[in-house]
């Protein structure tokens, strides 16, 4: 496994493996979640690359940049493991030169959710997402429905931009009690992590209502509000039920929803959401 920093080696590397490459970005501080994208692009193409980065440019002024944990070292053991090919470590200077001033705005998608309770969080996704494509120039990308707000702005972007990358979309990966995992997950206390499942539960608490026909959307919002509610330590910044391509809020689910919710629990600020119907194999 080759680990790099510069964008010149990345090309250099990538140019000399002939066979497709699969591109995993991520922040680091992996976990289950990420090695299941890996996994995939494994399986997928004859050469996979992964992005560590935290990229300060989706970080809000007063969100968690400094905070945000971080391991190279044991990352670079898991993706040792994994079979991967290509590491991409870049210092911020790298990416973001002295000069820098360009920036990917994807607009109506972004005017919802994490993008109204994020001013600017994915102009930063978009433009380093952006960035890695051009960079590593893969034929296939994995992201996760864990954040699948992401994953609507990035298939816009591709679609809007004539990127040729072939979007993966990945299942969230749970811990065996529901909690999604998220390297964010490690800033919560026992007492805390033991509440964070509440979330996973009023997602299902609105399945099972769905499934058992309930389509008014207002009545989906108001079974999630209701089961946070029952956790003092949860504090609901938003629970949606949203159209799943244009992310505006329905009235009518019947034609299926994204179910999704932010919430504070300590210092951690955690996101979780369903696709109904539930996408098939
Ligand atoms: P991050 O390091 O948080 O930027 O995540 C990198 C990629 O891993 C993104 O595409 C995420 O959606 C994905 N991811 C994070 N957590 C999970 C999870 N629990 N299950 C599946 N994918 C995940």
């Amino acid at each position: 496994m080759k680990v790099v920093t510069t964008v010149a080696e990345v090309r250099s590397y990538r140019n000399a493996a002939a066979g497709t490459w699969g591109l995993v970005p991520t922040m680091g501080y992996l976990h289950e979640g990420h090695l299941s994208l890996v996994r995939r692009a494994r399986a997928e193409n004859d050469h996979v690359g992964v992005s560590i980065f935290v990229n300060p440019t989706q970080f809000g002024p007063h969100e968690d940049l400094e905070a945000y944990p971080r391991d190279l070292e044991r990352d670079l053991k898991l993706l040792r493991q994994e079979g991967v090919d290509l590491v991409w470590t870049p210092p911020v200077e790298e990416v973001y030169p002295p000069g820098y001033q360009t920036y990917v705005t994807v607009e109506q998608v972004t005017r919802y959710l994490e993008g109204a309770a994020r001013p600017g969080h994915f102009r930063g996704v978009a433009t380093i997402v952006a960035k890695l494509f051009n960079v590593f120039q893969p034929d296939r990308a994995y992201f996760g429905q864990k954040d699948a707000q992401q994953v609507v702005v990035i298939q816009r972007m591709v679609e809007d931009l004539n990127f040729p990358v072939e979007i993966v979309v990945c299942p969230t990966v749970r811990e065996p009690d529901g909690l999604a995992m998220s390297s964010r997950n490690t800033y919560l206390t026992p007492e805390q992590r033991a509440a964070a499942p509440v979330l996973y539960r009023a997602l299902c608490a609105a399945r099972d209502a769905w499934l058992a026909g309930e389509r008014d959307g207002e009545r989906l919002r108001q079974i999630m509000r209701a089961v946070l509610d029952t956790e003092p330590l949860a504090e609901t910044e938003y629970v949606s039920a949203a159209d799943p391509w244009t992310l505006e809020e329905l009235g009518d689910a019947s034609r299926g929803v994204l179910l999704s919710m932010a919430v504070r629990i300590g210092r951690a600020r955690l996101i979780d959401n369903m696709r109904l119907p539930p996408e098939g194999p």
